[in-house]
Formats: C-alpha cells, sequence, structure tokens
C-alpha cells in the first residue's frame, strides 16, 4: 500500500502504534503526560511540565518557489512550532533548526531565512541552541520548539478533554492566511491596504502565546491551533474527546475585506483554509466570557460539543439547516 492511499493521519496513527508511546496520565506514575496525538508532547519536569514538538516546511509543499521572500519563510517555520507550544498553554523558551539546501542556495538567502526566524523567536524569548545542517534536492525547514509550562501545577491543554454542551471558541479572524495564499498563487489584484492584510496573515502569523496561557490561566483545558483548517483540527478534537461538534457557519469570524473580496468562497476558507494559527478551543460559557474580557484578541463562540460523534463536525446556517462543504481542510498526501 501506498502512502497516499493510507493519507497523513493513517499514517501517523500506524507509526504511533509501532512507537508503543507508554500510557500516560496522572494515574500511571510515568513522568510523561502525553506522547503522540496532541500539539506537542508533555512531560512532568522537576520545576515544571516540559513541552516539545517538531514542524517542518518544505519547499513547494508550504511555501511556493518565488512567491515569498526567505525572511517570511524563517518567521512562518517559527510561528508554525511556537503556535504549538501556544495550544498547549505553554511558554516556548528553546529552538533546534535542521536545514536541508541545495548546494548552490545563495548564502544571503539563508541569513534571510535565519533573520524571519529570530526575528519572531526573540519577540516571545525563545532561543536557537543547535540544529543540523545538511545537502539535499530541494529547501526543508526542521525545528523543534522546547517549551514548558509556569510552574509544575499548571495543568495543559490538550485535545482530550472537551465534553459535551460545552460552547466551541475561536481566537481572531479565520480563512485571512489561506485567503492571503490564494491571492499570492493566483496572483489576484486587491486594494494595497487589503493586499497587505492578506499577505502578512499568510506569510507573518502571530502564534498565539500569550493567549494560550491566558486560557489556562483562567480555566480552559481544550484548545488545539488551527494548522490544517478549522474542521478538521476541529474534528481532532472530537476524535481525542470522543464528541462530536456543531459549528454555526454563520458565527465564524472572517475578515469584512475577505469576505468583500472573496464572496462565497470566504466561509470555504474560513472553515477548511488552514495556517491561521488561532487557537481553537471548549470550555464552560462562563470561563470562556472571562477569557473574552481578558483577550487582547477577539474571542469568538461559533458553536458547541455535542454528545453524538458518529457525525464529527457538522455545519449549520443560523436556522440550524446544515451546510455542506466539499473539501474540510489540509492533509498532506489527500489529493487536492
Ligand atoms: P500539528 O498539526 O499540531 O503539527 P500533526 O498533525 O503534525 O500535529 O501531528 C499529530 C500528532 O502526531 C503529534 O502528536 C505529532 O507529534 C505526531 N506525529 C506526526 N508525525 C509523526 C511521526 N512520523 N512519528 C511519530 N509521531 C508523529
Ligand atoms: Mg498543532
Amino acid at each position: 500500500m501506498k502512502v497516499s492511499e493510507l493519507g497523513e493521519f493513517g499514517l501517523i496513527d500506524l507509526l504511533a502504534k509501532m512507537a508503543n508511546v507508554p500510557q500516560a496520565g496522572p494515574a500511571s506514575g510515568q513522568p510523561l503526560i502525553l506522547g503522540i496525538g496532541d500539539d506537542a508532547a508533555a512531560w512532568r519536569g522537576d520545576t515544571s511540565t516540559q513541552l516539545a514538538t517538531v514542524d517542518s516546511l518544505i519547499q513547494d509543499v508550504h511555501f511556493p518557489s518565488g512567491i515569498t521572500s526567505w525572511e517570511e519563510v524563517g518567521w512562518r517555520a517559527m510561528a508554525a512550532n511556537l503556535s504549538d507550544i501556544a495550544a498547549m498553554g505553554g511558554q516556548p523558551r528553546y529552538a533546534l533548526a535542521s536545514l536541508a539546501l541545495p548546494g548552490d542556495t545563495e548564502v544571503v538567502d539563508v541569513t534571510a531565512l535565519y533573520r524571519g526566524m529570530l526575528a519572531l523567536a526573540e519577540q516571545h524569548g525563545v532561543v536557537l541552541i543547535g540544529g543540523d545542517t545538511c545537502r539535499a534536492p530541494l529547501v526543508i525547514i526542521t525545528l523543534t520548539v522546547l517549551g514548558n509550562t509556569k510552574d509544575p501545577a499548571q495543568p495543559i491543554l490538550t485535545r482530550a478533554a472537551a465534553r459535551p454542551g460545552e460552547p466551541v471558541a475561536v481566537t481572531g479572524e479565520l480563512g485571512t492566511a489561506a485567503a492571503g495564499l490564494r491571492m499570492l498563487t493566483e496572483k489576484l489584484q486587491f486594494a494595497p491596504e487589503v493586499t497587505s492584510r492578506l499577505r502578512q496573515a499568510f506569510l507573518r502569523p502571530c502564534p498565539r502565546v500569550a493567549e494560550g496561557q491566558l486560557l489556562v490561566e483562567h480555566g480552559i483545558r481544550t484548545a488545539i491551533d488551527i494548522s490544517d483548517g478549522l474542521i478538521a483540527d476541529l474534528n481532532h478534537i472530537c476524535t481525542s474527546s470522543q464528541v462530536g461538534a456543531r459549528i454555526e457557519v454563520d458565527r465564524v469570524p472572517i475578515h469584512p475585506a475577505m469576505k468583500a473580496s472573496f464572496g462565497d468562497k470566504a466561509l470555504e476558507l474560513a472553515l477548511a483554509g488552514g495556517e491561521d494559527y488561532e487557537l481553537l478551543f471548549t470550555g464552560q460559557l462562563e470561563v470562556i466570557n472571562r477569557v473574552k474580557a481578558a483577550a487582547a484578541c477577539p474571542i469568538t463562540v461559533i458553536g458547541e460539543i455535542v454528545a453524538d460523534k458518529g457525525k464529527g463536525v457538522t455545519l449549520v446556517d443560523s436556522e440550524g439547516t446544515p451546510v455542506n462543504l466539499g473539501k474540510t481542510g489540509w492533509e498532506h498526501f489527500t489529493p487536492e
């Protein structure tokens, strides 16, 4: 069987079974808290819970050559990793960078890549402490980021704690990054302020590190970052928590300029586009309202967790009528 027949998540499941990660959790007496299956792995350290995540950006898969600068590629590579630590409610601390490059890559391009990576790292107090460099037929940047919780007693945000009846909420606006990618690849023309907002959203996403910590401090226990798309990532929460979810599509926050520029496509981009690096979370309504009052960014309730796990994520309009959407998110190896 080919990898493309199994799909990204089928392959991860297969490899996870082989890895045979010891049963984690507080009752196990193991230092390991979370192995494969969440935004980051977590284990009990001496002074706090330790977190680790790894992500790759690959030329032509994640960054179409020619439309993004090297600095922007570096920024995005760091953003994807910091976002996974944010989705655990942790503080990122250290990064390791593995760089695969063709020999004819210009040195100034590599230093530009590092400038972008280090600029975002510095904003979050993250220090680059090592890595690896090797020759390859195309550019691949793999970053590992290590982080931790503020203190050992602080819980982490997981994908597995959602309960029926809890509202589902998101930070910021959705679909702007995917709209930016589409604008760049299809060379779409918009007003300068719209162009710069869409470009910024795709190429310089800001991981919600402070917001992740705010969620934990206020009592939220379930979150994921939106890297693959709202529906796909909410599905990960549903699978891990053994629940379903209903999204009211009219409540999904979309920037007005994006809506005006993309019309009917705007909703699809917001639901399935991916790479927004916003946080998707669930919790009691009064807790979400407290988070909303304390957060510097918009927080929007967009639906609810339901007990029926059979259907995964369902979409409805404001009257409760089901809405259908073709593509539900990004998965490697699945044909577009
Ligand atoms: P994210 O989108 O948050 O980066 P992924 O969907 O890439 O998460 O991964 C889901 C889970 O599977 C994570 O816990 C990740 O560490 C794990 N994982 C992904 N690929 C592999 C692999 N090749 N071997 C072991 N674990 C993997
Ligand atoms: Mg993630």
